[in-house]
Protein backbone atom coordinates (compact mmCIF):
# COMPACT_ATOMS: atom_id res chain seq x y z
CA UNK A 1 0.00 0.00 0.00
CA UNK A 2 1.31 3.66 -0.86
CA UNK A 3 0.68 7.23 -0.52
CA UNK A 4 1.90 7.65 3.28
CA UNK A 5 5.19 8.67 3.16
CA UNK A 6 6.05 5.64 4.82
CA UNK A 7 6.63 1.73 3.55
CA UNK A 8 3.53 -0.10 4.27
CA UNK A 9 3.29 -3.79 4.53
CA UNK A 10 0.36 -5.32 4.72
CA UNK A 11 -0.75 -8.82 6.33
CA UNK A 12 -3.96 -10.33 6.21
CA UNK A 13 -4.61 -13.07 8.74
CA UNK A 14 -7.46 -15.63 10.02
CA UNK A 15 -5.68 -15.21 13.92
CA UNK A 16 -6.40 -11.48 13.95
CA UNK A 17 -9.53 -10.17 15.57
CA UNK A 18 -7.84 -6.36 15.27
CA UNK A 19 -5.47 -4.65 13.86
CA UNK A 20 -1.79 -4.75 15.03
CA UNK A 21 1.13 -2.28 13.63
CA UNK A 22 4.69 -3.36 13.88
CA UNK A 23 7.53 -0.93 13.07
CA UNK A 24 10.50 -3.40 11.30
CA UNK A 25 13.49 -0.92 10.33
CA UNK A 26 11.22 1.67 8.51
CA UNK A 27 8.83 -0.80 7.25
CA UNK A 28 5.65 -0.41 8.85
CA UNK A 29 4.10 -3.91 8.78
CA UNK A 30 0.23 -4.03 9.45
CA UNK A 31 -1.78 -7.23 10.33
CA UNK A 32 -5.32 -7.15 9.93
CA UNK A 33 -8.33 -9.55 10.24
CA UNK A 34 -8.77 -11.30 7.02
CA UNK A 35 -12.01 -9.64 5.85
CA UNK A 36 -11.07 -5.65 6.48
CA UNK A 37 -11.13 -3.91 3.26
CA UNK A 38 -8.28 -1.69 1.51
CA UNK A 39 -10.16 1.10 1.83
CA UNK A 40 -10.50 0.29 5.67
CA UNK A 41 -7.05 -0.37 5.92
CA UNK A 42 -5.86 2.97 4.64
CA UNK A 43 -8.74 5.02 7.34
CA UNK A 44 -6.43 3.04 9.89
CA UNK A 45 -3.13 3.79 8.40
CA UNK A 46 -4.48 7.67 8.06
CA UNK A 47 -5.69 7.44 11.86
CA UNK A 48 -2.73 5.62 13.25
CA UNK A 49 0.07 7.91 10.87
CA UNK A 50 0.43 10.25 13.74
CA UNK A 51 1.89 7.50 15.74
CA UNK A 52 3.92 5.76 13.27
CA UNK A 53 5.44 9.04 12.03
CA UNK A 54 6.31 9.88 15.74
CA UNK A 55 7.84 6.24 15.98
CA UNK A 56 9.70 6.69 12.77
CA UNK A 57 11.04 9.89 13.83
CA UNK A 58 12.41 8.44 16.72
CA UNK A 59 14.18 5.81 15.29
CA UNK A 60 16.20 8.06 13.00
CA UNK A 61 17.40 10.07 15.76
CA UNK A 62 18.40 7.34 17.83
CA UNK A 63 21.97 6.35 16.78
CA UNK A 64 22.53 3.62 14.73
CA UNK A 65 24.83 0.99 15.95
CA UNK A 66 27.14 -0.75 13.56
CA UNK A 67 28.71 -4.21 14.35
CA UNK A 68 32.44 -3.21 15.17
CA UNK A 69 35.15 -4.19 12.93
CA UNK A 70 38.28 -4.79 14.02
CA UNK A 71 40.11 -3.03 11.16
CA UNK A 72 42.24 0.52 10.83
CA UNK A 73 40.28 3.14 11.53
CA UNK A 74 38.01 1.56 13.66
CA UNK A 75 36.79 3.34 16.29
CA UNK A 76 37.19 1.83 19.74
CA UNK A 77 36.69 2.92 23.43
CA UNK A 78 38.80 2.62 26.32
CA UNK A 79 37.83 4.43 29.93
CA UNK A 80 35.52 6.78 28.24
CA UNK A 81 38.32 7.74 25.86
CA UNK A 82 37.53 7.31 21.93
CA UNK A 83 40.50 6.01 20.21
CA UNK A 84 41.52 5.32 16.65
CA UNK A 85 42.17 1.70 15.85
CA UNK A 86 45.96 1.22 14.48
CA UNK A 87 46.75 -2.87 13.32
CA UNK A 88 50.20 -3.12 12.57
CA UNK A 89 52.04 -6.16 11.67
CA UNK A 90 55.27 -7.08 13.77
CA UNK A 91 57.10 -9.74 15.28
CA UNK A 92 55.60 -9.58 18.75
CA UNK A 93 51.51 -9.15 19.42
CA UNK A 94 51.17 -6.06 21.32
CA UNK A 95 48.80 -3.42 22.22
CA UNK A 96 49.75 0.38 23.15
CA UNK A 97 47.81 3.20 23.36
CA UNK A 98 49.81 6.08 21.67
CA UNK A 99 48.03 9.50 21.33
CA UNK A 100 44.54 8.98 20.21
CA UNK A 101 45.50 5.45 18.69
CA UNK A 102 45.20 1.86 19.98
CA UNK A 103 47.67 0.52 18.58
CA UNK A 104 47.23 -3.92 18.05
CA UNK A 105 50.57 -5.31 16.77
CA UNK A 106 49.36 -8.80 15.05
CA UNK A 107 52.32 -11.19 14.01
CA UNK A 108 53.17 -11.40 10.55
CA UNK A 109 51.30 -12.98 7.65
CA UNK A 110 48.33 -14.66 9.56
CA UNK A 111 44.96 -15.33 8.58
CA UNK A 112 41.51 -13.92 10.00
CA UNK A 113 43.65 -11.18 10.90
CA UNK A 114 40.27 -9.33 11.94
CA UNK A 115 39.26 -12.02 14.57
CA UNK A 116 43.23 -12.12 15.84
CA UNK A 117 42.97 -8.28 16.36
CA UNK A 118 39.64 -9.00 18.43
CA UNK A 119 41.05 -11.44 20.17
CA UNK A 120 44.10 -9.78 21.25
CA UNK A 121 42.01 -6.72 22.10
CA UNK A 122 39.62 -8.48 24.64
CA UNK A 123 41.93 -10.15 26.26
CA UNK A 124 43.51 -6.74 26.90
CA UNK A 125 40.67 -5.03 27.78
CA UNK A 126 40.35 -8.09 30.08
CA UNK A 127 43.74 -7.62 32.12
CA UNK A 128 43.04 -3.74 32.06
CA UNK A 129 39.76 -4.54 33.54
CA UNK A 130 40.84 -6.84 36.45
CA UNK A 131 43.92 -4.13 36.98
CA UNK A 132 41.34 -1.15 36.94
CA UNK A 133 38.40 -2.61 39.08
CA UNK A 134 40.17 -4.34 41.68
CA UNK A 135 42.80 -1.26 42.36
CA UNK A 136 38.84 0.70 42.73
CA UNK A 137 37.32 -2.07 44.51
CA UNK A 138 40.16 -2.02 46.96
CA UNK A 139 39.98 2.07 47.68
CA UNK A 140 36.22 1.53 48.09
CA UNK A 141 36.33 -1.11 50.44
CA UNK A 142 37.95 1.43 52.66
CA UNK A 143 36.01 3.95 52.13
CA UNK A 144 32.89 1.84 52.48
CA UNK A 145 34.10 0.04 55.29
CA UNK A 146 33.50 -3.88 53.72
CA UNK A 147 35.43 -6.32 52.79
CA UNK A 148 34.74 -8.79 49.35
CA UNK A 149 35.39 -12.25 49.58
CA UNK A 150 37.04 -12.11 46.23
CA UNK A 151 37.40 -9.85 43.24
CA UNK A 152 36.95 -10.88 39.67
CA UNK A 153 36.03 -10.31 36.10
CA UNK A 154 33.82 -12.05 33.55
CA UNK A 155 32.19 -11.73 30.18
CA UNK A 156 28.78 -11.42 30.84
CA UNK A 157 26.20 -10.94 28.30
CA UNK A 158 23.75 -9.04 30.32
CA UNK A 159 25.04 -7.25 33.52
CA UNK A 160 27.52 -5.20 34.29
CA UNK A 161 28.04 -7.04 37.75
CA UNK A 162 27.28 -9.15 40.62
CA UNK A 163 27.32 -10.13 44.20
CA UNK A 164 26.97 -13.26 45.67
CA UNK A 165 25.54 -13.56 48.94
CA UNK A 166 28.97 -15.00 50.15
CA UNK A 167 30.63 -11.60 49.00
CA UNK A 168 32.37 -12.54 45.85
CA UNK A 169 32.55 -9.92 43.41
CA UNK A 170 32.35 -10.11 39.69
CA UNK A 171 32.28 -7.57 37.02
CA UNK A 172 31.88 -7.34 33.36
CA UNK A 173 34.83 -6.45 31.73
CA UNK A 174 33.29 -4.22 29.50
CA UNK A 175 32.80 -1.79 31.99
CA UNK A 176 36.60 -1.00 31.34
CA UNK A 177 34.85 0.76 28.07
CA UNK A 178 33.07 3.07 30.17
CA UNK A 179 34.40 6.58 32.33
CA UNK A 180 35.48 6.45 35.51
CA UNK A 181 33.16 7.53 37.47
CA UNK A 182 30.68 4.75 35.54
CA UNK A 183 33.37 2.32 36.96
CA UNK A 184 33.16 3.99 40.20
CA UNK A 185 29.69 3.30 40.08
CA UNK A 186 29.62 -0.27 39.31
CA UNK A 187 32.22 -0.75 41.84
CA UNK A 188 30.14 1.39 44.51
CA UNK A 189 26.80 -0.53 43.22
CA UNK A 190 28.53 -4.20 44.01
CA UNK A 191 30.12 -3.03 47.11
CA UNK A 192 27.21 -1.40 48.93
CA UNK A 193 25.14 -5.13 48.27
CA UNK A 194 27.44 -6.40 50.88
CA UNK A 195 25.69 -4.46 52.93
CA UNK A 196 22.16 -4.96 51.64
CA UNK A 197 21.68 -7.74 49.06
CA UNK A 198 18.96 -6.18 47.54
CA UNK A 199 17.68 -2.72 45.78
CA UNK A 200 15.40 -1.55 48.56
CA UNK A 201 15.62 2.08 49.28
CA UNK A 202 17.73 1.85 51.40
CA UNK A 203 20.68 -0.04 49.57
CA UNK A 204 20.06 3.22 47.02
CA UNK A 205 20.82 5.54 50.08
CA UNK A 206 23.68 3.46 50.85
CA UNK A 207 24.98 4.07 47.23
CA UNK A 208 24.08 7.49 46.80
CA UNK A 209 26.67 8.29 49.83
CA UNK A 210 29.18 6.79 48.01
CA UNK A 211 28.44 7.26 44.11
CA UNK A 212 26.07 10.97 44.42
CA UNK A 213 25.78 10.95 40.24
CA UNK A 214 24.78 7.02 40.38
CA UNK A 215 21.25 8.23 38.42
CA UNK A 216 23.38 9.72 35.40
CA UNK A 217 25.97 6.74 35.92
CA UNK A 218 22.69 4.49 35.79
CA UNK A 219 21.27 6.08 32.93
CA UNK A 220 24.76 6.47 30.92
CA UNK A 221 25.23 2.57 30.95
CA UNK A 222 21.61 2.50 29.53
CA UNK A 223 21.98 4.72 27.01
CA UNK A 224 25.38 2.99 25.75
CA UNK A 225 24.69 -0.45 26.34
CA UNK A 226 24.86 -1.28 22.67
CA UNK A 227 28.41 0.53 22.24
CA UNK A 228 29.50 -1.75 25.36
CA UNK A 229 28.38 -4.76 23.38
CA UNK A 230 25.97 -5.21 26.10
CA UNK A 231 22.33 -6.90 25.56
CA UNK A 232 22.89 -7.41 21.81
ZN1 LIG B 1 22.43 -4.53 42.16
Amino acid sequence: MEGFGFQVEVKRTDRKKSASIALVGTLVKISVPKGLTDSLIRDLIIKRSPWIKKKLREQSLRPTFKPKKYVNGETVHYLGEDYCLQVVAGDQASIQIVDRYLVVTVLHCEKDEEQRVRLLLEGWYQGQAFLKLKERTESFTKIIGVTPKSVKVKNYKSRWGSCSISGEITYNWRIVLAPHRVIDYVVVHELCHLLEHNHSARYWRHVEQYAPDWKICRKWLRHHQQMLGIGN
